[in-house]
């Protein structure tokens, strides 16, 4: 499977969306100039692409999801917690296009889930006319959430997740004790 990735000047936004006329292909810029322009400060906004997605593939491997554009940014990544922003553009398994946008952390839960994503949101798209407006949707929740707090804790605390068992340094033990 091919990934392409690069700043969104580089994103083939015509050739990925064919069905999306000129203005369309505006809006989904100017979407994805808003997240790109909320991420923290300092980082290098990239998105990924996928050639081999343009057209929903025939097989769903593993049940991945086929994604045709991506963007994931980090917000935290420490000591083994983390959490991360995305939003991409994906097919359905009915075929359909799916416009999602999630905070991702790091789960503390006894039993590993790997990734918690909370809050998630699906816009469906029906087609190409939809596609942009779903892209507009889901880009201003992510970026509403990307003003929020960057610690995962609060987005746990949010979702009801537990939390990470607290971690206390050996030089503190040894001055209590
Ligand atoms: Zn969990």
């Amino acid at each position: 499977m091919t990934v392409m990735c690069g700043p969104l000047d580089g994103v083939p936004m015509e050739v990925l969306f064919r069905g999306l006329d000129a203005s369309g292909r505006q809006r989904m810029l100017r979407a994805a100039t808003r997240v790109d322009a909320a991420r923290p400060t300092g980082q290098v906004p990239q998105w990924q692409w996928f050639p081999d997605h343009i057209k929903r593939p025939d097989i769903h491997i593993d049940g991945a999801i086929p994604e045709i554009l991506l963007s994931e940014i980090s917000l935290y990544d420490e000591g083994g917690d983390w959490l991360e922003a995305t939003i991409d553009v994906e097919w359905t398994p009915a075929g359909r296009l799916n416009v999602c946008a999630a905070m991702g952390m790091a789960c503390w839960c006894p039993e590993d889930h790997g990734t918690h994503y909370a809050p998630s949101l699906n816009v469906p798209a029906g087609g190409m006319t939809s596609l942009c407006e779903a892209f507009e949707v889901a880009a201003h929740h992510l970026v509403g959430w990307l003003r929020g707090s960057p610690n995962p804790a609060h987005w746990r605390a949010r979702a009801n997740l537990p939390q990470r068992p607290s971690f206390v340094p050996p030089a503190v033990q040894e001055r209590s004790g």
